[in-house]
């Protein structure tokens, strides 16, 4: 038999997100969402039909984590005047005066979870209705159902404690809760099949719950279910050492990204359990080289019985799109060589089959299909690329010519802008006008003639309103771009894009990675032309705008077939080879941005320093082309940067814009203390509300900043990018921000 972790919820054709936003938008009623989603559910389950069981729980209308939270009745103290549906997508998005609980991403993935908030005055008060329900639902459709519940580990660890209690405390409230839900479930079925998931165990020891792993689960498996714990997205050796002491079931490990799951092997076979063994990659979009993964069960059963192992995915399907049905544009080849969460369940299958040693006819011509994708997927000419490769035999340029306070007097004397010079992120608002644009230029609607015109328009209204408005440095606006990643992906070699790939991110919100599936390299120069035309149009200080490469790999599906710091490698000598040309057209202010630089981190503490180290190297791959009086920026969306100070210090940017406007300079302090030298855009007001900052309040804040740092250090502007704004508030925005600045420096 085998089993999935979960499927991907929000429909085919993103039927959830439809309706969720109908519903919230009160187009449409209460029964008419739950009808959608039982729909959903339903076919769901049909593809699952022929595994183990299916699994149930894994939907939710927003998230997990806010379902569970929902379900123990841990509602922060605004929320509970509210009920049913309203105070559940209150929690998650804000209702009146209630500020929504805040999301933050699921592990190392780009899925974002709901923060629960817990403190000593919490009343947890049970309600199982929507498992209860979705139970029944299962059976009463035939299936056999599997309930997928965050584990009570998991949960704890990730929740927010918004009081001075301590986790000690707070833990021992919420087991009470956990343990009432549980009793509550057991009614379901004479054994209910509980999967909980417990990726938490994947960061190593935490001392705040390590030695409560044993008796907690030793607590459930008593209630009797049969038990299955299962982490993902690395090894969790450590936790596995204890769970095979105590009487759960079965353990669910990841073999794709866990490798040193393999070295609990022995401890699983004494103790008896069953593996449901993490084969099928749930977080990739690669066809499985299905003989490997055979030879890797094959391994596994010389130390455990054959009976007790399981095929699995690695982790739930739901960080993979939905199915390849739809992708009728992509190159034949490339698509062959993808999987999708439907097609997994197939590999699933294929595998289990061949793992018992009988494939029926039309089963062994799918594996050796299955062996020609692969062997055809190595070879291709669409992923070699000669040239790419052959650069790499040559040293890479990873240091600036010189120092940063030798560039920084060069690129002073030679920009010549003023002290707190004034400056923005790179977008400008995308109007409703600007996305038919492109939209029927993609459509081919419009030819490129009246695309380009309409762009130069954007570009020659932004330049305008920014030297009207007095700003220092000026952008042009990234009219052209729908997506940071997308607009750089389509252009460079060696990726690819679905029609229909859409991963959930939050709540209703999708995204659709772009797919990186060989050698990459940028076959011609991909800004220059809007950034010249932008600098032609003024005699101030033009700053090209980039993306980099950690971030376009992060928010990449990357090819598995080569580490991703060699795929990163790749990205940044395209990069590179951008900034070079845009040097040599007179562009010296160039940012690249690395919004997602943080996020690629590793889970283990162990893995960090290799990521740091490869990741660092990558961005300076692509920048240190640059002359030493072409000035490099770089943006990050983060405010916190205690941890990769070290980091940021050593990618040597000119410059660096953050984003502490919403936390206050606390934490900017860290800056200050490590001594950071290069010079700091800190954010003086949050892009992210349609609020006009006055310029009393940016004045404030800049006093505050220059609390901490040296006025010779500092930049002024918004804390991001603009492009979410309307130009009604972005205007007046950038006018006080200006005149704020303008009486400082008075
Ligand atoms: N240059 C990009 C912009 O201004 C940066 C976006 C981001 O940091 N997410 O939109
Ligand atoms: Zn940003």
């Amino acid at each position: 038999m085998s089993i999935i972790i979960g499927f991907p919820r929000i429909g085919e054709h993103r039927e959830l997100k439809k309706a969720l936003e109908s519903y919230w938008s009160k187009q449409s009623t209460q029964s008419e969402l739950q009808n959608t989603a039982l729909e959903l559910r339903t076919k769901h389950w049909g593809y699952q039909k022929d595994l183990d069981c299916v699994s149930v729980n894994d939907f939710s209308l927003y998230d997990n984590m806010l379902d569970l939270a929902y379900a123990l009745g841990a509602i922060p103290e605004r929320f509970r005047q509210y009920k049913g549906l309203e105070l559940y997508f209150g929690m998650a998005r804000g209702l009146k005066d209630s500020v929504a609980c805040e999301m933050t991403k699921w592990f190392n993935t780009n899925y974002h979870y709901v923060v629960p908030e817990l403190s000593k005055t919490d009343t947890y008060k049970i309600d199982a209705s929507k498992i209860e329900s979705e139970y029944a639902q299962a059976k009463s459709l035939g299936f056999k159902p599997k309930i997928n519940l965050i584990g009570l580990f998991t949960f704890a660890a990730l929740s927010k404690i918004t009081d001075n209690a301590s986790f000690e405390e707070i833990f021992a409230k919420l087991q009470v809760a956990y343990f009432e839900l549980l009793d509550t479930l057991k009614k379901l079925d004479t054994q209910p099949l509980i999967q909980f998931e417990e990726p938490i165990f994947c960061k190593g020891k935490d001392e705040r719950f390590y030695g409560k792993i044993k008796d907690v689960y030793n607590q459930i498996a008593a209630k009797g279910f049969k038990t299955i714990v299962t982490t993902y997205f690395e090894h969790s050796t450590e936790a596995t050492e204890i769970l095979c002491q105590t009487n759960i079931d079965g353990l669910g490990l990841d073999f794709v990204y866990g490798e040193k799951n393999f070295s609990s092997l022995n401890t699983i076979a004494k103790s008896g359990k069953t593996l449901y063994a993490g084969l099928i990659d749930g977080r990739n979009i690669w066809v499985a080289d299905l003989s490997k993964k055979l030879e890797t069960l094959e391994k596994i059963a010389q130390t455990l019985p054959k009976d007790k192992i399981i095929p699995s995915t690695s982790c739930s399907l739901l960080h993979t799109p939905f199915s390849k049905d739809s992708e009728v544009k992509m190159d034949k080849e490339i698509l062959s060589w993808l999987s999708f969460a439907r097609e997994k369940i197939d590999e699933l299958k294929l595998l289990e089959a061949a793992f018992k040693g009988k494939l029926n006819a039309a089963e062994q011509q799918k594996w050796e299909e299955n062996i020609a994708t692969n062997a055809n997927r190595k070879t291709s000419d669409k992923i070699n690329d000669k040239a790419t490769q052959d650069r790499f035999k040559q040293p890479l340029k990873t240091q600036r010519d010189s120092t940063f306070k030798e560039r920084i007097k060069l690129q002073h004397k030679t920009l010549g802008y003023p002290i707190l010079p004034t400056t923005t992120i790179g977008s400008f608002p995308q109007t409703p006008e600007l996305r038919a644009l492109r939209l029927r230029f993609k459509k081919g609607e419009i030819d490129t003639n009246t695309y380009e015109k309409g762009i130069q328009d954007y570009i020659k209204d932004c330049v305008a309103f920014q030297e009207e408005v007095g700003l220092d440095v000026l952008v042009h606006g990234e009219p052209e771009r729908n997506d940071m990643v997308e607009y750089f992906g389509e252009q460079l070699k060696g990726f690819v894009f679905s029609q229909n790939g859409w991963v959930q991110s939050y709540g209703s919100r999708c995204v659709k990675p772009p797919i990186i599936f060989g050698d990459v390299s940028r076959p011609k120069p991909m800004t220059l032309k809007w950034i010249t035309y932008a600098q032609s149009l003024t005699s101030k200080i033009l700053k090209g705008m980039l993306t980099g490469p950690v971030t376009i790999l992060n928010w990449s599906f990357v090819r598995d077939d080569l580490p991703r710091s060699e795929v990163c490698k790749q990205i940044a000598l395209g990069i590179s080879d951008e900034i070079d040309d845009l040097q040599k057209a007179g562009i010296h202010v160039i940012q690249v941005d690395e919004a997602a630089f943080k996020e690629g981190y590793p889970l283990r503490q162990e893995n960090i320093k290799d990521y740091e180290k490869w990741a660092l190297c990558c961005f300076k791959i692509s920048t240190s082309l640059a002359a030493s009086t072409t000035q490099i920026h770089t943006h990050m969306c983060y405010s916190e940067f205690n941890d990769i100070i070290k980091t940021i210090e050593d990618m040597d940017a000119d410059v660096i814009s953050i984003e502490t406007a919403r936390s206050g300079n606390e934490l900017l302090k860290i800056f200050a203390k490590v001594g950071y030298s290069n010079e700091v855009g800190p954010g003086v007001y949050d892009i992210h509300s349609p609020r006009v900052p006055s310029k009393e309040e940016i004045k404030a804040q800049i006093k505050r900043l220059l609390e901490v740092l040296p006025k010779e250090q500092l930049w002024i502007n918004p804390d991001c990018g603009l492009k979410t704004r309307k130009w009604e508030e972005v205007k007046p925005s950038l006018k006080n921000l200006v005149e704020a600045t303008k009486e400082i420096r008075g």
